[in-house]
């Protein structure tokens, strides 16, 4: 099939495989050409390891740390005639690299907050590791199905207290408009820190740990967002803001679990970037469209790659200081948010409309990360070709 991109909104409904194999070698290129990671643990497994921050952790992970890994995601496979999602192809490409290169990988599709899930991966984990000495907590989902209760959740997108107006690009045609978002009800929030809180982290480390399958010395990470104040109504005091406090409230819990091994548990703040679940935040985009310029002219803009092989390698591991901020969190947000940059990009705020905002913001360098994410774009791949969207990942079973 030849496949090309079709965007709907804020996603693409096609995804090419060779070129999201191509977005995974460059990824694990990046991570090898800056050395391996000394003292990066061994056995790491990732929860929502298949695109975004997660992908790029498995890749750090793997590539230079030399890890076993084991990942978890929701994603569809293809069919002869129908593209599968971009996770799936990232991850057939993923393991295709992990064997060559000598390294374990092993991964599983389906739901990360259901208990099944997480005794199946508690299985493997045993069957083949022993034990785990690195978690990572990376998933982002609209809805949640809570394992207790059957109830499905959903989270929102919206402000707290009240509406809230500001600036937004929508990303088809560059057009810098305003949009007004209603303020979210005691439900909605209740949901959104449901879905996107810490709850099902805990419950993933409360399992690994009752199984006994937690090595001594474990990390843990959770990731999160903070920000400029001009994206605070809709982001750190919105509704999933108060979900990522709730992980920041999990975080001290599984700290304090994990103390008697001798591990910890983290929140790491982490750089906007284009991903699938940020595209879907209003104002965000058009955010992520001015920093980019101001960071890229600066020569300190950085992907999910760069950003993640910098937590293990500057923070994490290789005998590095996490660096802390005043509440424990793990800041790789810093080069976002230095004065310079978020002066910059506030005074472009204000001033930017449609008709400016291409010499203002980096629309090109939005839309072009945004095709990527879907494997379009890559230099390198021949877009002409017929290619096979029916193609498996080697330790996913396939559906009769
Ligand atoms: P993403 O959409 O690229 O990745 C989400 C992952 O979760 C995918 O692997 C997906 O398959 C998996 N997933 C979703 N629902 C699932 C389910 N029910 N079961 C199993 N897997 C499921 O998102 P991302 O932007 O990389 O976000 C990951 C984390 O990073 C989130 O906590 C997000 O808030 C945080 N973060 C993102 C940004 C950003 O700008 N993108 C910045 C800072 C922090």
């Amino acid at each position: 099939m030849i496949v090309a991109p079709k965007i709907r909104g804020f996603i693409c409904t096609t995804a090419h495989p060779t070129g999201c194999a191509k977005h995974v070698a460059e990824q694990i290129a990046v991570v090898k050409g800056r050395g391996p990671i000394a003292g990066a643990p061994k056995k790491v497994l990732v929860i929502g390891s298949s695109t975004g921050y997660g992908l790029s952790s498995r890749i750090a992970a793997a590539f230079g740390g030399n890890a076993a890994t084991i990942g978890v995601f929701f994603e569809k496979p293809g069919e002869a005639d129908r593209c599968g999602t971009a996770g799936w192809y990232n991850t057939a490409a993923f393991e295709n690299e992990a064997k060559a290169a000598g390294l374990y990988a092993r991964s599983f599709n389906g739901d990360a907050f259901s208990d099944a899930m997480k005794a199946e991966v508690i299985a493997a984990i045993k069957a083949d590791l022993g034990q785990v000495d690195c978690v990572i907590y990376s998933l982002a989902s609209p809805r949640r199905t809570h394992p207790k209760t059957g109830e499905v959740l959903k989270s929102v997108l919206k402000p707290i207290g009240q509406s809230y107006t500001n600036k937004n690009l929508n990303t088809g045609t560059g057009a810098v408009t305003e949009v007004t978002l209603e303020s979210a009800n005691e439900d909605e929030i209740a949901q959104t820190v449901a879905v996107m809180g810490g709850e099902d982290w805990e419950m993933w480390i409360d399992a690994l740990l009752e199984a006994g399958v937690v090595a001594e010395g474990t990390q843990t990470v959770a990731y999160s967002y903070i920000g400029p104040e001009l994206t605070w109504p809709i982001y750190k005091n919105g509704t999933i803001g108060r979900a990522k406090e709730d992980v920041e409230r999990a975080q001290r819990a599984l700290d304090a679990k994990l103390a008697p091994l001798g591990g910890k548990a983290w929140v790491s703040v982490n750089k906007a970037l284009v991903t699938q679940a940020s595209s879907a935040i209003p104002v965000v985009p058009l955010y992520i469209s001015l920093l980019y310029k101001v960071m890229k002219a600066e020569g300190t803009h950085e992907d999910t790659i760069e950003q993640m092989d910098r937590m293990f390698r500057e923070r994490l591991y290789n005998g590095a200081n996490p660096q802390p901020d005043e509440v424990g969190r793990i800041r790789v947000d810093d080069w976002e948010m230095a004065p310079a940059v978020q002066k910059l990009v506030d005074d472009r705020w204000k001033i930017v409309n449609t008709e400016n905002f291409g010499e203002l913001g980096d629309f090109e360098g939005y839309q072009s990360s945004f095709l990527r994410l879907f494997g379009f774009g890559l230099s390198g791949v021949d877009y002409g070709a017929d290619v096979d969207v029916g193609i498996g990942i080697p330790s996913v079973p396939a559906v009769a």
